[in-house]
């Protein structure tokens, strides 16, 4: 049990967790080998944190247990009508071997948004970062400590009631469950080739575009094949008003000749923590930053004549990822790559890595 404060906004007390040890847990051996090359989403660490809510307990039940299969009721709610939200944040080793994780109260604000939007219970702030800190306190060692990588941590939550009537399950279950990330980009950022979609969109008006959940990844599955299909890597999404919204997984940044960085605002956009914290980054050096929207005509016109100098996406994922080549049914735009985009991209992870001072106060550390 780990010994936190209480929670500013709430009062709230830390939660008690029971821990159970996993008797087959992997040995040092056999992690280090998955560390060594740890690719992404692939590998996981040995525990997980389980916690349960239900309309009359409230949350309860919170636990630390050997990582493994859930067992479901098919009919549980989520099986049927996707109520589901999740979050991605990282845990990343310092020189000194301390662990840190990154503005993880932006992400418990937005889990909260999105469980709003999903009818689901809102995890306190201070559950969700304590539900991280008991992770690490029994899979710290899981933390890589090679260039560029981290521990991915994969919050999440779901209708586990037993119930196909159509209304907010009564019974919910939120976990953490980690894996080992290598670095994103082997051999060095590479630029990106987008595909730009025509046919489908990933949210519309009043829909979840804003909220972390399944199902805007499920319908974007189908345009992301379609984006391999005509070699590209990934999928840019418009609204009905034909203007840019974001990738599939990441939000977008367009740089300007004046230096000003734009990026699409909309109540249908994910509200990226990276994209947040670069655009302040940007602020610092004394870029102008807007929120606005961008047509697809105004990024075509834009690049054509030079007002646009760079395009990037950006996510905890992959960090920051120039854009290379934007490719749609009749036409093909090389995208201009400029400096700024990886001078933030290093900056950032120079801060996360605790290799440059976190001026902000993002940094959260989650061991000792
Ligand atoms: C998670 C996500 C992002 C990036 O958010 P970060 O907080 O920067 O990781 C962007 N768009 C979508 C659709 C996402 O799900």
């Amino acid at each position: 049990m780990t010994l936190i404060d209480s929670d500013p906004d709430t009062g709230l007390a830390p939660l008690q967790f029971a821990v159970t040890k996993n008797l087959n847990a992997k040995t040092t051996a056999q992690r280090d080998e998955i560390l060594q090359s740890p690719g992404f989403g692939t590998n996981f660490t040995d525990h997980m944190v389980d916690i349960c809510w239900s309309v009359n307990g409230g949350w309860h039940r919170p636990r630390v247990q050997p990582y493994g299969p859930l067992s479901l009721d098919p009919a549980a709610a989520v099986l049927h009508y996707g109520q589901e939200i999740f979050e991605g944040i990282k845990a990343y080793r310092h020189a000194d071997g301390s662990v840190h994780t990154f503005r993880p109260d932006q992400n418990g604000r937005r889990l909260q948004r999105s469980a709003r939007r999903l009818a689901l219970p809102e995890l306190p702030v201070s559950y969700f970062i304590q539900s991280l800190r008991e992770l690490i306190a029994v899979d710290g060692a899981w933390v890589p400590t090679g260039a560029d990588q981290s521990l991915y941590f994969r919050p999440f939550m779901f209708a586990k009631e037993a119930f196909l009537g159509v209304r907010p399950a009564h019974k919910v279950a939120y976990y953490v469950i980690a894996s080992p990330a290598g670095a994103y980009f082997k051999g060095g950022v590479k630029p990106v080739s987008i595909w730009l979609s025509e046919d489908y969109s990933r949210a519309g008006k009043g829909g979840t575009g804003a909220a972390k959940t399944g199902g805007n990844y499920a319908a974007s599955l189908l345009p992301q094949s379609e984006a391999y299909e005509n070699e590209c890597d990934q999928v840019v999404f418009l609204d009905q008003d034909r203007n840019v919204e974001e990738l599939g997984g990441m939000n977008v940044v367009f740089v300007y000749k004046d230096g000003t960085l734009v990026t699409p605002e909309s109540p249908s956009i994910l509200e990226g923590i990276t994209r947040d914290s670069i655009l302040q980054l940007a602020k610092d050096r004394g870029h102008k930053v807007e929120g606005r929207s961008v047509s697809l005509d105004e990024w075509r016109r834009g690049v054509a004549s030079g007002d646009i100098v760079e395009v990037f996406a950006c996510g905890t994922a992959a960090v920051v990822t120039p854009i290379g080549e934007l490719k749609g049914r009749d036409f093909f735009d090389e995208q201009p790559i400029g400096e700024l985009a990886l001078s933030l991209r290093e900056e950032l992870t120079d801060i996360q890595y605790g290799r440059r001072e976190d001026k902000h106060g993002w940094l959260v550390r989650l061991d000792g």
